[in-house]
């Protein structure tokens, strides 16, 4: 299976991801997991202008994730279309909702729809599951962390990520297996809701 796990900053993204992995390897299944941006140069080039150590257009930041990811499908060894070929299930941390809803601040989505036209094509998920959290909850989390955030200015970024993933998944969503979970919850209520949405997609 190609799953995959969206959802704004502290909606427990890892966690989950981890708990899923845990749960096939149980099974007797391997997992193996991803994440974007990758650690290809593409991804590389994303981080550095993200951490502002070069600078871009946001244009060029919105074609540059369309570009690493189809390098994080078709990357001949740490590829996903590779490691799915080899029996894995993979699980991604951030897909092209992730790019609808971030570069869509900046640029028009049905544009961001179109650079990603070729990731849906080859390799839509089996399954997307959204974390959803008010983005009070997410600050606390991200503040829980330690890390360190202009509080007022991420408040409204957040607002604004989760609204556009909302509108993601109703614009864009055609043809995909979309799951809103509630990811106010305790890790472990979360991880059974998952699992549940998980094994009807085995089943199928
Ligand atoms: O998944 P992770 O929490 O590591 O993502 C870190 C940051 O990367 C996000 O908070 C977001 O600012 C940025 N990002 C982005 N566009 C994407 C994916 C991630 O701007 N498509």
């Amino acid at each position: 299976l190609f799953i995959v796990i969206e959802g704004l900053d502290g909606s427990g993204k890892t966690t989950q991801i981890e708990m899923l992995r845990d749960r096939f390897q149980g099974g007797g299944a391997a997992c193996h997991l991803t994440a974007e941006p990758t650690d290809l140069p593409t991804g590389r080039l994303i981080r550095s202008i993200l951490q502002h150590e070069i600078t871009a257009n946001p244009k060029t930041v919105a074609a540059l994730f369309a570009a690493d990811r189809i390098e994080h499908i078709h990357h001949p060894e740490q590829g996903m279309l590779a490691q799915l070929a080899e029996g894995y299930h993979v699980i991604a941390s951030r897909y092209y909702f992730s790019s609808l809803a971030y570069q869509s601040e900046f640029a028009d989505p049905g544009w961001i729809a179109l650079l990603n036209m070729e990731a849906k094509r080859t390799l839509p998920a089996d399954v997307t599951i959204f974390l959803d959290l008010e983005p009070d909850l997410s600050m606390e989390r991200i503040a829980a962390r330690g890390e360190e955030k202009e509080l007022f200015e991420t408040r409204e970024k957040l607002t604004h990520v989760r609204e556009s993933f909302h509108l993601a998944f109703e614009h864009f969503g055609e043809g995909e297996n979309i799951h809103i979970v509630d990811a106010s919850r305790d890790p472990v209520t979360i991880a059974e809701e998952i699992w549940g949405i998980v094994e009807g997609v085995l089943e199928t």
